[in-house]
């Protein structure tokens, strides 16, 4: 499931949330509750999360498992 960044509209701080890519989705913001969420197309963190890229993960030391890596 991707990863989508959305940026609040209230007090802008940006947050993550998992949806389908086609989905529907309303989020809203876990810092002020707002409702106003727009979608940000940053693939940074797509890439990251990406599966595929578990042994590039930069938050876990080389080699060994990535918790990251079944996300
Ligand atoms: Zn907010």
């Amino acid at each position: 499931m991707p990863l989508f960044e959305y940026k609040c509209a209230d007090c802008d701080k940006v947050s993550e949330f998992l949806e389908k890519a086609d989905a529907k989705t309303t989020h809203t913001c876990p810092a002020c509750g707002g409702k106003t969420m727009k979608k940000q197309f940053s693939t940074f963190s797509a890439v990251v999360k990406n599966p595929a890229a578990g042994s590039n993960c930069h938050t876990c030391p080389s080699g060994g498992t990535c918790p990251h890596s079944g996300l």
